[in-house]
């Protein structure tokens, strides 16, 4: 399949071409043509599937038949909805790259930043806005965004929005939008929430499946190592001194943890920063950009870079605990090996967190391999060996050696004892 079989114009195919895409992703090939037809979509797909091209070069192809006339002032005519500032910004730029050769005009307003300049923005007219949801209502109020004209929805992992809690926004913004339109979701899972929001905003969605979790997951090695919680601190930072490693994004549970393993890691001797959803916007910024230059060695950060953060050949993803959803550890793991390249993800798991692990396996839909770090063996595990290595242990464990050897005393002993025990049984009969 090429983009150009897809129906896409040419000041689009010289935007991808320039972007060094050869040909489209599974998600591209079936998402394309429908949006083109104008037909509402509804597709299971994660971020690193290539999923924001499939929604976005339709639209800009859409949007560009009828492209503005000079003079005459531009208005809203895509919303894309998406979860996080860090996503907007992303879908913000690929927007902006895909339709490079276009005249068309896109903004993106998230919150955490100043408000004016995003007017000043909106003022000047656009044709498509990237948004989250809060913010999108803010400037809904002050009357700095009017979706009166809107032709095309996107809601971009719909179910990390409705998970943030924002359905309220999301009905009262329906409201504000024309109810002929088109609108597409993309979602990572089809929960209960995302089934009842398709319900109430799309029209006889066609479903589009690309892959299942396990597939996404397959294609990053994955390993597990089993540790006690206590030394999962020092095993991280042994891990990545001693490999060498120099591009980590390391996830914790909670912001307190993200906090706790960054510290000890920056007094190992390691560059790290945190980002975590108490971190300003700037500090967030500057976090990304500095681990995406390579200039800091370890990310630590908590869920809301599980989504959205988009750096080429990431090698090394890192769960220092297991997210308390197993889909995110889909995501997370989906931090490494995009586009096709390869990754790997390693999980440190102590005995509190099987059960997530069995939660995981469950939507994987096959079982992890559980390795032990050298060095790094758990408590019981070491006790285990300890046990064996005891005089009656190795006198146990001799015995038992010779008696599986076909020519040993024993051997021969046992078996006669069992041949005797036959005839005797036997001889009952
Ligand atoms: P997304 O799922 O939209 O976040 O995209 C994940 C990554 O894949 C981004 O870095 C995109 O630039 C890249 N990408 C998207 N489509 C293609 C394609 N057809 N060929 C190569 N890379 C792509």
């Amino acid at each position: 399949m090429t983009f150009e079989k897809l129906g896409l114009v040419s000041p689009i195919l010289t935007a991808i071409e320039a972007l060094e895409y050869t040909k489209p992703t599974p998600v591209q090939s079936k998402v394309i043509p429908l949006v083109l037809e104008g037909k509402d979509v509804m597709a299971t797909a994660q971020t690193g599937t290539g999923k924001t091209a499939a929604y976005a070069l339709p639209i800009l192809q859409l949007l560009s038949k009828k492209e503005h006339k000079e003079k005459s002032k531009r208005y809203i005519r895509a919303l894309i909805l998406v979860p996080t500032r860090e996503l907007a910004s992303q879908v913000g730029k690929s927007i902006d790259a895909y339709g490079s050769e276009l005249e068309l005009k896109s903004c993106a307003v998230y919150g955490g930043v100043k408000f004016t300049p995003q007017v000043k923005k909106l003022e000047n007219g656009i044709d498509i806005l990237v948004a989250t949801p809060g913010r999108l209502l803010e400037h809904v109020n002050q009357g700095s965004v009017n979706l009166s004209r809107v032709e095309v929805v996107v809601f971009d992992e719909a179910d990390r929005i409705l998970d943030m809690g924002f359905w309220a926004e999301i009905e009262n913004l329906l409201t504000l939008i024309p109810k002929k339109r088109q609108t597409l979701l993309f979602s990572v899972g089809l929960s209960k929430s995302v089934k009842r929001l398709s319900e109430l905003s799309m029209k006889k969605p066609l479903k589009i499946e690309i892959n299942n979790q396990g597939d996404l997951a397959k294609k990053v090695k994955q390993t597990i190592y089993v540790c006690d919680k206590d030394k999962k601190c020092a095993l991280l930072s042994f891990m990545i001194g001693s490999q060498n490693w120099h591009q980590v994004l390391v996830f914790t549970k909670t912001k307190q943890s993200a906090d706790e393993v960054g510290s000890f890691l920056e007094e190992s001797g390691l560059k790290t920063l945190i980002l975590h959803g108490d971190k300003t916007h700037s500090a967030r910024t500057k976090a990304l950009k500095d681990f995406k230059a390579g200039s800091i060695r370890v990310l630590v950060a908590t869920d809301i870079a599980s989504r959205g953060l988009d750096i080429e050949e990431l090698p090394h993803v890192i769960n220092f605990e297991l997210p308390g959803d197993a889909e995110d550890y889909v995501h997370r793991i989906g931090r490494t090996g995009r586009a096709g390249k390869e990754g790997e993800a390693i999980s440190l798991v102590c005995k509190e967190e099987k059960s997530v692990l069995k939660e995981i396996e469950k939507i994987l839909k096959y079982g992890l391999k559980v390795e032990f770090f050298k060095g790094f063996e758990t408590q019981e595990w070491v006790e285990k060996e300890a046990k064996k290595n005891t005089i009656k242990g190795r006198i146990e464990r001799n015995k038992e050696k010779q008696a599986s050897r076909p020519n040993s005393i024993i051997g021969m002993q046992k078996r006669k004892a069992k041949e005797k025990k036959k005839e005797t049984k036997k001889g009952k009969k």
